[in-house]
């Protein structure tokens, strides 16, 4: 059942939100243990979220538009006084003092938080096996991975354990396990939605968006968390999200480009498979059919996103872990000295991916390779936001696959980073220019697992994500992807 439908049947007393948690927590019970998409499951807090939706109908008060509505948030946003872990050992135990504006944003809107979902380790990975509390397994087909970071998320969702969830995107973790898991997922534009307990990976990078099981419920969950924060110093002001006006704009006239390089075209990146990349052109003659005009687009730079995005990111993260130094947070290893302490504590606390980025981020920012590494991946960045900028003037909007491939087996990339960074390789160009994107499900792969294919746009035109997406699923729904 969408989301929309539960809030409106909670609101009008047609259902209890008490009524609706039960269901979702039944099905939790019966399959977490296999799928293991929660860190922690908040039933308590849930119950009493749902109550007292229940009693505001009740008095006839007035409720918020995502009444009574189950909703897992990803394991790395700040809830006061519930432990936040990050799937790390590092925080294990620490309970913040405070809510993530996106927490208390929809906590004002009637929500009811079902629980903390897993993730990789501080976000760092792309199919939750860098977890430090064990793997998430993909609904789907419990052997494959259910993408990552924020494959509990993703998980939780396609589980239905609820209908909604939150996840972060630093690099394509909100979009690719969407993908994998035949949902939708969408990053905003950097700066729409506030960061304020966010914990950071890549501050300049990282945004939370929506995950949901079809457009109009990731749109609804967008336009929640949307809207400027002054908590946040990067928040965009004078900005009012309106998503759901666009779900039915249709796609007549607007001019789609299909970005060579990311989807098999000339020159583009190796690994996309044959499966994805056919799902992707029927999606695009789906657009054409509803009235798009559609080209092929040359953006040579988008190539170079993910060697700049793993400088960028394991620079930023390796100033943002600094602060798990075992005195203010989680994990403390005695020591006879501060300093032993802070090193047997980071030994013992961080996994191995979390010290290879931090081992990477430092000697990136170190003098002497400072120019020739991150100085160099800040260029390149540059270059990419001209590119993007310049091809935005002749197109409305892009279009690529979501991820090269289709959800992939354990262990089959966790032994070698390079093949488990080239999964982000679509994703990433958005997060270095800060640019909004979504992945919406179309059709399957060989192994009859879905296929997500991302829509990209420029900076606030996140509603326009959403628009052509619901063209998409429309299509998708009506047997245009096979
Ligand atoms: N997979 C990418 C990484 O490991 C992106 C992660 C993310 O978006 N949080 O950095």
């Amino acid at each position: 059942m969408s989301a929309r439908s539960i809030a409106a049947d909670v609101a009008s007393g047609a259902r209890s939100a008490a009524s609706v948690l039960d269901e979702h927590l039944a099905r939790v019970r019966e399959r977490e243990e296999e799928i293991h998409a929660f860190n922690l499951v908040t039933e308590e807090k849930a119950r009493s979220q749902a109550d007292a939706v229940d009693a505001a109908v009740a008095a006839g008060d007035p409720v918020g538009p995502l009444a009574g509505v189950p909703l897992a948030l990803k394991d790395n946003m700040c809830t006061r006084g519930i432990p936040t872990t990050c799937s790390s050992k590092i925080l294990e135990g620490w309970r913040p003092p405070y809510d993530a504006t996106v927490v208390s944003r929809l906590a004002d809107a009637g929500a009811v938080f079902v629980g903390k979902t897993n993730l990789d380790e501080f976000a760092m990975g792309s199919s939750t096996e860098n977890s430090a509390f064990g793997p998430t397994r993909n609904p789907l087909d419990t052997g494959r991975v259910p993408g990552g970071s924020s494959g509990g998320s993703a998980a939780a969702v396609a589980a239905n354990f609820a209908p909604l969830a939150i996840g972060s995107d630093t690099g394509g973790s909100i979009r690719q396990p969407a993908a994998f898991c035949g949902i939708v997922g969408m990053k905003p534009t950097y700066g729409a939605v506030s960061r304020y307990g966010l914990i950071a990976f890549g501050s300049s990078l990282d945004q939370f968006g929506p995950f949901a099981t079809d457009v109009a419920d990731a749109a609804a969950l967008y336009d929640v968390i949307a809207g400027h924060d002054p908590l946040d110093s990067t928040s965009i002001t004078d900005f009012t999200p309106n998503a759901v006006d666009h779900l039915s704009r249709g796609v007549q006239g607007l001019r789609v480009g299909v970005v060579r390089e990311l989807s098999g075209g000339a020159g583009s990146v190796e690994g996309l498979s044959a499966d994805v990349l056919a799902r992707t052109n029927e999606a695009v003659e789906a657009l054409a059919a509803a009235g798009a005009i559609v080209e092929e687009v040359s953006v040579p730079s988008a190539t170079l996103g993910l060697s700049a995005y793993y400088i960028v990111a394991p620079a930023e993260a390796s100033s943002n872990l600094a602060r798990y130094d075992g005195v203010r947070y989680g994990l403390r290893v005695d020591a006879p000295t501060t300093g032993e302490m802070n090193t047997a504590t980071r030994t013992a606390g961080f996994g191995a991916e979390v010290k290879r980025r931090i081992m990477l981020g430092t000697y990136a920012l170190s003098a002497g390779y400072y120019d020739a590494f991150y100085g160099k991946a800040l260029k390149v960045r540059t270059m990419m936001l001209r590119d993007f900028a310049s091809v935005y003037e002749n197109f409305d909007v892009l279009i690529t696959p979501t991820a090269p491939t289709t959800a992939f087996p354990f262990g089959e990339r966790s032994s070698d980073p390079m093949t488990m960074y080239v999964n982000d390789v679509c994703t990433i160009p958005s997060n270095l220019t800060g640019h909004p994107g979504i992945s919406v499900p179309f059709g399957v792969g060989d192994d009859g697992l879905p296929v997500g294919v991302q829509v990209l746009a420029p900076a606030l035109a996140d509603g326009l994500t959403f628009q052509v997406a619901a063209v998409l699923e429309a299509a998708a729904n009506a047997g245009g992807a096979t």
